[in-house]
């Protein structure tokens, strides 16, 4: 049973993983020289950079990953944790330092209120529930119809935590200062959307933050690339780079293989497209298979905001400021429409994250040196900006916007830097609309109102990556990817459990 894998994304490798682990024959076919997608890194001179993912959540999805296909992950990652999970710095010039050392962060909070340490405790708690109730049976679980999640029990279960709430009302109602508000909800804009109209279930993530803290794999977010990538092959599958694929072979209404960029046809009995969603559907699926997808229908869809991104390699080191901050203007509390939905060029007082990876992970620049990671939501490419006039401009705002987070001076150490628009997320990454985090989160998009991993228009044709369900994040495409195997292996049973010899 030939399984061909159409990009090498993270979602795409941890597919083919399990299919191997299962008996498939698998081929992972990838237009660009390297594996990884969005995480796959660069180089510039001698800093080496991470490109999307730099917050690793939960490591036991790792862990299960691995574990399933009968290998230990940590003999292919090392994985550090990091203190404080992330520093988020507000627009009144206080900031809080998010953390798993609960006793540490209650201390925190007593500064910004008498009763808030209480009413973390009282939160913490609740999530602890929240976890049991909400992981396994929505994230952790293949897409159901919409009537199979009317389930009385887990219905029952899931009312006291009040789904309907938004994020915002769901802080609020613990929080009443608003600063803690964006800071614990600041995990939205991953879900492409404002807290005020994103759902409360969504805070489960922060839990799971807190619980769990945050991870950075050792050489960063593109040694976990590669040791996907390494796993795959120890399982036998077979990863082709610079092979773009031009279109899936779809003939009476099956999927039948791929015609690659340079003319070759592969055949296989399945296809997996891990390319990103609207790209794909527009360009690789021939018109009579796209099923509902149409051009009506992407139009019709929310999808998240896209990110401008400096990649600056600098000359100093900055050891005293955490690995993960945040700067959170004023802004964030506007929410008006075009704002709240990322539709408009912050020009004037940006929010934005940077990651300070070097001080843990001092290999990726040379001694002394350091590589900094800046990324600033945009509007994506729905809501045209003249990138080519702006970019510069914005460069030089976001440069100074950084003294913020007490990156002083900047401009001064730099050595090497990049940037990416929206424009190079759509040319570089394939990337519809330039919008990193894919369709929103939004009810209308949730569960299986997302498209679903067994394509709607061909058997035999599968999506993995952050369209379906459960979303859009590392963690969330993991699970995913044991979703997909599970359809797959319903439609097309493995002929055999394979025997592997890892290492070979
Ligand atoms: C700036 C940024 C920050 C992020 N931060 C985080 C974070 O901190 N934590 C987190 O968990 N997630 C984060 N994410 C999200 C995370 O990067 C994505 O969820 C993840 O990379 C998506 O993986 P994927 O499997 O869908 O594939 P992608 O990464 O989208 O990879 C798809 C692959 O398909 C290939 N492809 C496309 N077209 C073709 C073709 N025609 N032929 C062959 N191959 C093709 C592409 O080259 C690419 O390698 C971030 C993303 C971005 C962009």
């Amino acid at each position: 049973m030939k399984t061909l894998i159409v990009g090498a994304g993270p979602g795409g490798m941890a597919t083919a993983m399990r299919l191997a682990a299962a008996g498939y024959q698998v081929a992972i076919y990838e237009a660009a020289d390297r594996v990884g997608g969005r995480m796959r890194g660069f180089e510039l001179g001698d800093y080496a950079f991470d490109t999307g993912p730099t917050i690793l959540q939960v490591p036991r999805v790792y862990e299960e990953l691995f574990g399933a296909c009968g290998l230990d992950a940590y003999d292919y990652i090392k994985l550090i944790r990091l203190e404080p999970n992330t520093r988020i710095a507000f627009w009144d010039g206080t900031h809080l330092d998010l953390t798993s050392n609960i006793p540490a962060f209650k201390e925190q909070l007593a500064r910004f209120g008498p009763d808030l340490s209480a009413a973390f405790e009282r939160w913490y708690i609740e999530h602890l529930r929240k976890d049991k109730v909400g992981y396994g049976p929505y994230l952790g679980t293949p897409v159901r119809p919409p009537l199979g999640y009317l389930k009385p029990d887990e219905v029952a279960a899931a009312l006291p935590f009040r789904p309907w709430e938004s994020l915002y009302d769901h802080f609020k109602r613990f929080f009443p200062d608003e600063r803690l508000v964006y800071a614990l909800a600041y995990q939205a804009k991953y879900l492409g959307m404002h807290p005020t109209a994103c759902s409360s279930v969504f805070s489960l993530v922060t839990f799971l933050e807190f619980h769990y803290g945050i991870w950075h794999p050792e050489g960063g977010f593109r040694a976990l690339a590669r040791a996907l990538a390494r796993a795959a092959e120890d399982l036998g599958v077979d990863i082709h780079l610079r092979r773009p694929v031009r279109q899936v072979i779809v003939e009476e209404g099956r999927a039948r293989g791929l015609l690659m960029a340079d003319g070759e046809r592969i055949a296989g009995d399945a296809v997996v497209i891990n390319a990103d969603f609207g790209h794909a559907v527009q360009t690789l699926l021939p018109a009579h298979a796209r099923g509902p997808y149409t051009d009506r229908w992407l139009n019709r869809k929310e999808f998240s905001c896209s990110t401008f991104m400096l990649y600056l390699g600098v000359n100093r080191r900055w050891e005293h400021l955490p690995h993960h901050q945040l700067y959170l203007s004023e802004h964030i509390r506007r929410t008006d429409p075009l704002w709240a939905k990322s539709a408009v060029l912050d020009v004037d007082d940006p929010s934005f994250y940077v990651c300070n990876p070097t001080i843990v992970d001092p290999a990726n620049a040379p001694e002394g040196h350091s590589t900094l990671f800046v990324l600033v939501p945009v509007p994506n490419l729905r809501y045209p900006v003249d990138w080519a006039a702006q970019a510069r401009p914005y460069r030089d705002l976001i440069l100074r916007q950084m003294a913020k987070l007490g990156f002083e001076d900047v401009e001064r150490h730099i050595v090497v830097e990049r940037h990416y628009t929206a424009e190079t997320w759509r040319d570089e990454h394939q990337t519809y609309l330039g919008a990193v985090f894919n369709l929103i989160h939004s009810w209308q998009q949730l569960g299986p109102l997302r498209p679903h991993i067994r394509h709607r228009g061909a058997r035999n044709l599968y999506w993995i990556g952050g369209a379906v369900h459960p979303g859009s994040g590392l963690m969330t495409i993991l699970e995913a990817a044991k979703s997909a195997v599970h359809f797959i292996g319903e439609d097309l049973p493995a002929p055999r459990r394979a025997s592997v010899t890892v290492g070979q």
